[in-house]
């Protein structure tokens, strides 16, 4: 890049100007040259997928047509239906259901589970416990409406120590009564390792040589794009997500998706909407067009993503932090875990990501007691979108062994310029010094 008199690039001035300071400059460009061959490997996902999501528009004759509103009970919606044939191609599955009626990932999969089970069935977690919102919609924790008031049974089996299935665990606990297996792909805000889409599809595998009618449901929060195959196309019978993660591209302001096997999506539909009526209903108001393009757009940002998780990553990693999962570890979702064993670093990178958004950036987040935690918790979220994690945000709970969750950024420059400005307010809280920060030849 050309260098001016005072040997300095033109980016490196505007770090200097956003609050960058040049050695927490010159650290993170040591850091991101040692990355680019692994970065050549997300441009090659990020290439294929582009060219997954292209092809399924293609093949689906999308049209501008498909962009237009409807209203009232919205029938013979075109978009949508357009919309959701383009999400079954993309996963290669039989049927979706994409809506903006499905309001979170959390809603999706209420809805996908207590569609397809009836009392006196029995729900199993092969792979420990589950998101901790579903604690609510399963009824581990007692809950309003959740699925154990509704007479279904719960049964759970933990990783083993090394993070991989308990084969014989899982074998014991599938009952004549097992109707639904869920299993959770990213490690959200757990310690155990994300599973890659294989592990998934032989764990599928697995349940289905037992008994070959249980419907496998797979949560695949965080998880789109960020490899080559979806779980769907190795054996789940239905894969749910949320609009304001990968798939909405950043774009979508609101939504959920069911992708699967076309007689649990219908299962689905009448859940959502209403016995009788199921997928015929449903209007969109306007947001199909921010669907569509958020979903064109969604391997890229999930590629700008990956980068910011892997460049933390390495940048913590050198720093001596504990960092989960690793600097070359392979990557399954877009979450990147940093333990800082200190509240001050917690609270430092917090308020780095929120400094560094392009909302609320003069604000500064504070812990505080949050309902539903055991502790108090830190966010920061400067996001077009409120609340979504597809976009550059932070948190972590207040309590040991003070680990911070990263994830998201809309394109990868900004998830580094937000990585430099978390190292800066550490540089700033005393927790990293500036030796640390040296060129290390
Ligand atoms: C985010 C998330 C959910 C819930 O999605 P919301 O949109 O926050 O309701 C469920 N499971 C996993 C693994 C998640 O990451």
């Amino acid at each position: 890049m050309m260098k001016n008199r005072d040997n300095k690039t033109p980016g490196e001035k505007m770090y200097k100007k956003l609050g960058v300071s040049e050695p927490v400059y010159a650290f993170g460009a040591e850091v991101e040259a040692s990355l680019r061959e692994r970065f050549d490997r997300v441009d090659e996902v990020v290439e294929y997928n582009q060219l997954k999501v292209l092809g399924a528009m293609q093949e689906n004759r999308v049209s501008d047509i498909h962009f237009a509103a409807s209203t009232g009970y919205g029938y013979n919606d075109l978009g949508r239906e357009t919309l959701e044939a383009v999400y079954a191609s993309v996963f290669q599955a039989e049927a979706a259901l994409v809506r903006p009626q499905l309001t979170c990932g959390t809603h999706a999969l209420a809805v996908a589970l207590s569609a397809n089970l009836r009392p006196g069935d029995e729900l199993l977690s092969p792979v420990g416990k589950p998101y901790d919102t579903l604690e609510e919609v399963i009824g581990i924790r007692p809950s309003k409406g959740s699925l154990a008031e509704y007479g279904v049974r719960y049964r759970q089996v933990d990783l083993m120590e090394d993070g991989s299935f308990d084969y014989e665990g899982i074998r014991s606990a599938i009952t004549d009564k097992t109707k639904m297996v869920t299993i959770q792909r990213s490690k959200g805000y757990q310690t155990r390792p994300t599973l890659s889409v294989d592990a998934i599809g032989e764990l599928i595998a697995f349940i289905k040589s037992i008994r070959s009618d249980i419907i496998c449901m797979v949560d695949n929060c965080y998880g789109e794009f960020v490899g080559t195959t979806e779980p769907t196309q190795v054996g789940a019978d239905l894969c749910v997500g949320s609009l304001i993660k990968n798939p909405g591209g950043g774009l979508a302001p609101i939504g959920g998706y069911i992708v699967g096997k076309q007689e649990y999506i219908e299962q689905a539909a009448y859940r959502l909407t209403s016995p009788g009526l199921g997928r015929e209903v449903g209007a969109t108001l306007g947001v199909l067009g921010s669907f569509f393009q958020g979903l064109f757009l969604a391997p890229s940002v999930v590629g700008g993503a990956l980068k910011g998780a892997i460049f933390a990553a390495n940048v913590y990693e050198r720093l001596g932090f504990l960092v989960s999962p690793d600097g070359a570890q392979p990557r399954h979702d877009i979450i990147q875990a940093v333990t800082f064993g200190a509240p001050e670093g917690v609270i430092a990178f917090c308020q780095g990501i929120q400094a560094a958004a392009p909302v609320d950036s003069y604000v500064v987040p504070e812990p505080w007691a949050m309902p539903g935690y055991d502790s108090d918790v830190i966010m920061a979220a400067g996001a077009f979108v409120s609340g979504s994690s597809i976009e550059l945000s932070a948190d972590g709970p207040i309590k040991p062994p003070y680990t911070v969750y990263f994830q998201g950024g809309l394109t990868w420059e900004h998830a580094k310029f937000g990585i430099l400005m978390t190292l800066q307010r550490l540089l700033e809280a005393g927790m990293i010094s500036r030796g640390q920060l040296e060129p290390s030849s």
